[in-house]
């Protein structure tokens, strides 16, 4: 059984769900289980603002909140967690731009399964979800939903063993790609890392309870220890007797997603064992050395840039001011559903300061170019605010290919890089020098030592089309573009 109280469909399509970019939380055993959940996603909210949700249990019935819209705006409220009661509780935070969201698509997704409820959050991208989906609905099944992380549901609903816990372990059997999974079920709260542990998950601790969270800055928030990383390939059975730790895959090294430390993840958070503040730094010092420049100021696009321009400022010895005042109460620009709207957005954030701006040689930084969007808008911005030079630099390395793996990234038509070359995107953008970060050098900010061509220790598939796992649904849909930019990476 479960009550749910939903804000409604905005705009139905069909595409919407097939690439997500989220943040999930759970926590089992807390007589506040839905207000920590609540706090959790808050401080999860980067990774997805547009819709968020909370399921919990209460030991008879579980309860679904699924709203459109920030955490704050609906979960701080007294009467949207009085509708939580329980003390196990799982939720998710949602972002994405292929098309408009319904509500039908906001995690948790729920079912009741022959072997009792199941809840499930999901971060990442399954690569063969859309082949699962097809098929399982040839063969008769229902979908209420286009998300991918609906055919884990019934996946595990269609398992023909007695555990739900070797249920969802068969599902993971049949599914490809990245996943950071949190799941409840009547007894238990479980977490599950891809084999290669694309997306992150923690294990935390409060009040001797325990948590899973994408990020620790969710942890902190909240007070909660850090316990320690789920591994690549684990699963995390937690119940009330404690907590087991299942590996069914083969052991293979991890391959966690680089991109986590470029934009993705908070810069307070510690993923794999590295604080992302700290490798933002050294990406702007390692920068600064590959892509020095003569300049009087360095100024950060707010604030995706502002760690590493403080870090290549550390290096160059050029000093470091805020050219650029963001306006907080913006949503992300890719929030933001056309192209057009988006341009404005990108006015609507950033302001130029032109006191620190006028009459100088500045160099302008941000983490990473997608489609360019942004770039030329700052750089005009910059010119009319009187500076005398534009030297973009960029903390990642160019983005060519598309992401499948949870990172919203639009299709090579129209990621610029995939489109230009260096110089073309400098004319474009419209500055006086342009230069990326090495892929190199992006392994040696984050301290990974050097990159290995067989085995690279990350998945830095944006940048050099290396994809990690089987791309099940993009060589059946587009079989010759993948297999040129395949071809092409190697
Ligand atoms: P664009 O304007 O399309 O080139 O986007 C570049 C800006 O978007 C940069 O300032 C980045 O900080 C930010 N960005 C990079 N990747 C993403 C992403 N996956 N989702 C949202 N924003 C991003």
């Amino acid at each position: 059984m479960i009550t749910s109280h939903e804000t409604h469909v905005i705009n139905d399509d069909e595409q919407d769900g097939l690439r997500e970019k989220c943040g999930v939380f759970g926590i089992f055993g807390h007589a506040e289980a839905a207000t920590i959940t609540a706090l959790g996603l808050h401080a999860l909210q980067h990774r997805g603002q547009e819709a968020a949700g909370v399921v919990t249990f209460d030991g008879n019935r579980y309860h679904s909140e699924r709203r459109m819209g920030l955490v704050g705006d609906h979960f701080a409220k007294a009467d949207t967690l009085s509708r939580l009661p329980g003390t196990a509780s799982i939720g998710h935070v949602r972002y994405s731009t292929t098309g408009e969201t319904i509500l039908r698509n906001v995690q948790p997704l729920f079912a009741e399964l022959s072997v009792g409820g199941f809840a499930v959050a999901h971060n990442g991208n399954l690569t063969n979800g859309l082949t699962l989906r097809r098929k399982l609905i040839a063969e008769g099944a229902i979908c209420q939903s286009t998300s991918d992380t609906e055919v884990l549901l019934h996946l595990v609903a269609r398992s023909r063993r007695n555990r739900i816990v070797d249920r969802f372990i068969d599902a993971l059997f049949q599914i490809e790609g990245a996943y950071a999974f949190v799941c409840l079920t009547n007894k238990k709260l479980i977490g599950a890392r891809d084999p290669l542990g694309i997306r992150p998950l923690v294990l935390g601790q409060l009040d001797g309870k325990y948590i899973l969270a994408s990020e620790t800055c969710a942890l902190d928030l909240i007070g909660a220890k850090f316990i320690r990383d789920i591994e690549n390939g684990e699963i995390v059975v937690i119940t009330e007797d404690g907590i087991e730790s299942i590996k069914p895959f083969p052991a293979q090294r991890e391959r966690p997603c680089v991109f986590e430390y470029v934009y993705f993840a908070r810069p307070d958070s510690v993923v794999h064992g590295r604080n992302v503040y700290e490798v933002r730094k050294n990406m702007g010092r390692v920068l600064a050395r590959e892509a020095p420049a003569d300049a009087d100021v360095i100024i950060p696009v707010p604030d995706s840039g502002v760690p590493a321009a403080i870090g290549f400022s550390a290096q160059s010895g050029i000093p470091y001011e805020l050219g650029i005042i963001r306006n907080h109460y913006v949503g992300r620009t890719f929030i933001l559903p056309t192209q057009t709207v988006r341009n404005q957005g990108v006015r609507m954030k950033h302001s130029a300061n032109k006191a620190v701006v006028e009459g100088k040689r500045i160099v302008l930084l941000d983490d990473s170019i997608v489609r360019g969007t942004t770039s030329v808008k700052i750089v005009q911005m910059m010119r009319e605010a009187g500076a005398k030079e534009v030297h973009f630099r960029i903390s990642s390395p160019p983005i060519l290919y598309p992401d499948y793996y949870g990172i919203d990234l639009p299709d090579r038509e129209r990621l610029l890089a995939a489109q230009m070359n260096l110089q073309e995107m400098c004319k474009f953008i419209g500055c006086d020098s342009l230069a990326f970060l090495s892929v190199d050098g992006i392994y040696e900010a984050t301290n990974a030592g050097k990159r290995n061509p067989q085995r690279p220790q990350f998945s830095d598939h944006c940048f050099t089309g290396d994809y990690p796992t089987v791309l099940t649904d993009q060589i059946g849909e587009s079989a010759k573009q993948q297999l040129s930019m395949l071809a092409e990476a190697s």
